[in-house]
Order: C-alpha cells, then sequence, then structure tokens
C-alpha cells in the first residue's frame, strides 16, 4: 500500500516506482486570473501580485490580486450555483462522483504539468510532487467520487405515529483557505469531499504558490462542472483570506495554515454568520524511540519525518525522544543521514531538500537555530545557510536538548532536527503531551503493550507506530488541542461538509 504522504512504512514490500519523467523546463504558466463562474477575471482593483521561484528567486509571473470585491463576486456565483434547482443542485449524486472521478482523470493526464508548476511555486523536488502531492491528490479525488452517491441519512425509531429520519444535506457555500506548503494537496483535501457532498467553493490559495491552485480551475470548466461551483481567488490573507472568514453568505470554511491565522478564521466566522470551521494547524510533534526499536527503521524514518518537504510539515518529528541507552547511537546515525542529505536544484531527480518558501520562513528558521546554539543545544551538523544559494538551509542536527529550549517548543517549520533523552514510559508521555499542539505523533518499539500504551495515552489527532506521515484518503486527519477542529480525509470528513436534517412525519392514522 502506498501511503500519500511519503510515509516510510515497516513490514511492507518495496512498491515497484515508475519512472520519474521530464520536468517541463520553460514551462509557461497560463492562468493567472481570478476564476468565476468558469471564466477568467481581471481583479477589481486592477492590482496584481508577484510569484517567485523559491530556488531561483527569481519571478515567475504576475497573478491577478484579488480583494473583497472579487471575493463577493465569487460568493454571489457559489451562491447562484448552490440555489435549488440550479444545474448542479440538479446533477444527481453518481454523476457528482462521475464529475470528481473525471477531475482525478485530468490530474493523471495533465500530472507532469501541475508537479512542474508546484516546483517552480514552492522549491519542493519535482520527484516529490510528482509521486508524492500528485498521488495524494489523485487518490483523494478518487476516495470521495467513490461517496458521493453512498452519503445516507438514518431512519430513527421514536413513536409509532411518527416516521423521522435524517437527511444529510450539503451545507452551502464553501470557503477554503490553503498554506504554501502543500498547496494543491491541501486544496485536493478540502474540495473533494466537499463537491462530493454537493457544496459549492470559493478557494483562496496561499500568496506563495497560486499555480495549481488556477491551473485547477482550468480543469474544473474542462470535467464541465457547472459555472459558479468553484471559485478561486488568488490574493493575500488579511484581504482576500479575510473577507472570505467574515462573509455572511459564506456557511462553512476550511483552512489549513498557521495556529495564529487559525484563531483569526474562528473569531472572524463567530463575529459574522457562525459559519461551521474546520481548522488544521500547526504541530510540534514527539516521535518516541525506545530502545527496543528497530533502528534503522527508526532512523531512518525520524530523519525522513523530520527533513521532508524541506522540514515544511505540519506533521514534522520536531520533537525525536530517544531511550537513554541507545541515545549516543541513534544521534550518530542521525547526524549521517543529514550530511548525506542532497540538497539543491529541485528539479534534478536526486535532489532531496529543496529550498525554504521565502525569505520570511528562512530567516525564522536561522534564527531559531541560533537560539538552539544560544540556549545550549549541541550543534551536530548543519545550522548555517547554504552560501550564494538564496534560501537553502544545511540539514540540521541538535542533540542535548532540553524541553524549556525553544528549539523544543516552537514550531520551526525547517530542516532542523531536535533530539532529546528519556529514561521511563511516563516521563516520555508526560514530556510529549506538555505542548499546546496535538497533531500527530510517532512510536518506535517492537513491545505491543509499550506501542498500545503510548497511542492511548498520546494527546494527538494521529498516532503512528513503526511509520512515520502514513497518511491515507481513507483515514481522517486533524489536530487535538491547538493543532485544530475537526478532521479532513476519510468518512469522518463528510461530516464537516453536511448538514443534517431530521424530518418528523407524524402519520394520521393511528397504530392498531
Ligand atoms: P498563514 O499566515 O497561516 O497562511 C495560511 C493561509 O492563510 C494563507 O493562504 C494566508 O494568506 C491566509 N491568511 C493569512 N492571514 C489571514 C487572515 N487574516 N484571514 C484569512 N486568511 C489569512 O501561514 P504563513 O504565514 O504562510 O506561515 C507561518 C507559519 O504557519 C509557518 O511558519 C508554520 O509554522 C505555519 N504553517 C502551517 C501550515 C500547516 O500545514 N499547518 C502551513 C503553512 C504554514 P497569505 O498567503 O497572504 O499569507
Ligand atoms: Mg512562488
Amino acid at each position: 500500500m502506498a501511503a500519500l504522504n511519503g510515509a516510510v512504512e515497516n513490514g511492507q514490500p518495496e512498491r515497484k516506482v515508475p519512472p520519474l519523467p521530464r520536468p517541463l523546463r520553460g514551462l509557461e504558466v497560463k492562468y493567472t486570473k481570478i476564476f468565476i463562474n468558469n471564466e477568467w477575471h481581471e481583479s477589481t482593483s486592477g492590482k496584481k501580485f508577484p510569484t517567485y521561484n523559491p530556488s531561483t528567486l527569481e519571478k515567475i509571473c504576475d497573478i491577478e490580486e484579488g480583494d473583497k470585491p472579487d471575493v463577493d463576486n465569487a460568493v454571489e456565483a457559489a451562491k447562484a450555483a448552490f440555489q435549488r434547482g440550479s444545474p448542479w443542485r440538479q446533477v444527481d449524486a453518481l454523476s457528482r462522483g462521475r464529475l470528481l472521478h473525471k477531475l482525478a482523470d485530468l490530474l493523471e493526464r495533465d500530472r507532469v504539468t501541475l508537479a512542474t508548476l508546484e516546483t517552480m511555486d514552492t522549491g519542493k523536488p519535482f520527484l516529490q510532487a510528482y509521486f508524492i502531492d500528485l498521488e495524494g491528490c489523485i487518490k483523494t479525488l478518487r476516495y470521495y467520487a467513490g461517496w458521493a452517491d453512498k452519503i445516507q441519512g438514518r431512519t430513527i425509531p421514536v413513536d409509532d405515529n411518527f416516521v423521522c429520519f435524517t437527511r444529510h444535506e450539503p451545507m452551502g457555500v464553501c470557503g477554503a483557505i490553503t498554506p504554501w506548503n502543500f498547496p494543491l494537496l491541501m486544496l485536493v483535501w478540502k474540495m473533494a469531499p466537499a463537491l462530493c457532498c454537493g457544496n459549492t467553493l470559493v478557494i483562496k490559495p496561499a500568496e506563495q504558490t497560486p499555480l495549481t491552485s488556477l491551473y485547477i480551475g482550468s480543469l474544473i470548466k474542462e470535467v464541465g462542472f457547472p459555472p459558479g461551483v468553484v471559485n478561486i481567488v488568488p490574493g493575500y490573507g488579511p484581504t482576500a483570506g479575510a473577507a472570505i472568514s467574515t462573509h455572511h453568505s459564506i456557511d462553512k470554511i476550511a483552512f489549513t495554515g498557521s495556529t495564529k491565522v487559525g484563531k483569526l478564521i474562528k473569531e472572524a466566522a463567530s463575529k459574522s454568520n457562525l459559519k461551521r470551521v474546520t481548522l488544521e494547524l500547526g504541530g510540534k510533534n514527539p516521535c518516541i524511540v525506545c530502545a527496543d526499536a528497530d533502528l534503522d527503521l527508526a532512523v531512518e524514518c525520524a530523519h525522513q519525518g523530520v527533513f521532508f518537504n524541506q522540514g515544511q510539515c505540519c506533521t514534522a518529528a520536531s520533537r525525536v525522544f530517544v531511550e537513554e541507552q541507545i541515545y549516543p547511537e541513534f544521534v550518530k546515525r542521525s547526524v549521517e543521514y543529514a550530511k548525506k542529505r542532497l540538497v539543491g536544484d529541485p528539479f534534478d531527480a536526486r535532489t532531496e531538500q529543496g529550498p525554504q518558501i521565502d525569505q520570511n520562513q528562512f530567516d525564522k528558521i536561522l534564527e531559531l537555530i541560533e537560539s538552539g546554539k544560544k540556549e545550549g543545544a549541541k550543534l551536530e551538523c548543519g545550522g548555517l545557510a547554504i552560501e550564494d544559494r538564496g534560501l537553502f538551509i544545511k540539514p540540521t542536527v541538535f542533540s542535548e536538548v532540553t524541553d524549556n529550549m525553544r528549539i523544543a517548543k516552537e514550531e520551526i517549520f525547517g530542516p532542523v532536527q531536535p533530539i532529546m533523552k528519556f529514561k521511563s514510559i511516563e516521563e516520555v508521555i508526560r514530556r510529549a503531551n506538555s505542548t499546546e499542539y496535538g497533531l500527530t505523533a510517532a512510536v518506535f518499539t517492537k513491545n505491543l503493550d509499550r506501542a498500545l500504551t503510548l497511542a492511548s495515552a498520546l494527546q494527538s489527532g494521529t498516532v503512528w507506530i513503526n511509520c512515520y506521515n502514513a497518511l491515507y484518503a481513507q483515514a481522517p486527519f486533524g489536530g487535538f488541542k491547538m493543532s485544530g477542529n475537526g478532521r479532513e480525509l476519510g468518512e469522518y470528513a463528510l461530516a464537516e461538509y453536511t448538514e443534517v436534517k431530521t424530518v418528523t412525519i407524524k402519520l394520521s392514522q393511528k397504530s392498531p
């Protein structure tokens, strides 16, 4: 079984990986405008904003900058498309699934183009964009295509003279605000269940990475979704994003990004129309390695778990707790891995790590690395930018990290692995849980009792045992505590995109 997100799995036969096609060098960007009603529009203000290639720091192109008036237009279109009797409301459930399958077909057809655009805009290795991000998008679309005609209510026994049943109805206009670390995948995690349930959408991609989201607009039109079902407004968070979160005609909002902005969105929702909110926020995820673990597996998974996607993952294994007996050996092997990691041109198929997304994130990561040095962690390798190479940072490992250090508390979102030591299971449970976050946790042990004890004690939405980043379209994903509200993926996400209506009918004849 292949996982969505670069999972490192235990005991699975290695999958035969098809050859990597060549990226489309010099690809011309076709879609740079606002997508409303299946048409491309210039911004109402006349403004545009640039998007850059973070590995060369060159401007790729200018994008129409959406703001409140453009969001208003998009919402009007989405509202009209949701009206009773509209073409979209007349698409039967099976055909909704067919449209999603057709969209997946087009993603398969244009996979190289989309992976090339994603690599240009984010700097992530093309190999990853092609095999992990696009694979995840296609599987998620097909998974929800299968659900479209299986969303059922229940018949509920109440009183003999009454018939009571529930209908799971679409919510209406859904807002989606997405981040820059997995631009297309995070869009599809929201769009696929929203459309499967019959909603309409207004999407704002992250300002740094609008290209693949806009390309999806062209595919939505080609598939034959009626106008207004999917609308895409590129722009900035405090303007276009805030216009979505405060909008009175948006019924639900799904957001992936920082906890800080997640709070703003929830506040805006409560101050406007109490729209439903699902939030997928940050994490400071514990990765616990017990002394009896398969050490090769644990070292590799912990390494991939934190360095995957340049460290820019909400699931990053950014607090590695290692049992004291194996601590020196674990650190030694982790440093060997980090030193071997190939950093460079993301279009080179050998590259494992590209640049950070932008100057802000780059500066934030280097500042946190400096704090680690100052606070007394031992820098084992890396710890610097790669000179003369824009936004690239050397894979960095810190040992002798203690819980009070900033690198052990704050989300770094960069290629930095802090490794701590623990003595007992009770101690590591307490320390792993002493964070405001609760997104994911990983445990490496061969002892079933330990594995299950930790799986039940850790306060996080996902616990991986002897694997990392094993994400599947079928399995729910989301956070405890300040890592978020609600769940994406799996059957659980359907509840986030439907309202439950209770219909109660009084029978005229009394039962005998
Ligand atoms: P962010 O500000 O949370 O951005 C995520 C999305 O929210 C973007 O589309 C952003 O628009 C939008 N946004 C920003 N302010 C908004 C507002 N007031 N109302 C509505 N939408 C708004 O994240 P960031 O600044 O790019 O990254 C900062 C930190 O967030 C990272 O260091 C990392 O810790 C965390 N992060 C987490 C994830 C995740 O997967 N959970 C993803 C990305 C970042 P703009 O494009 O204009 O910013
Ligand atoms: Mg860009």
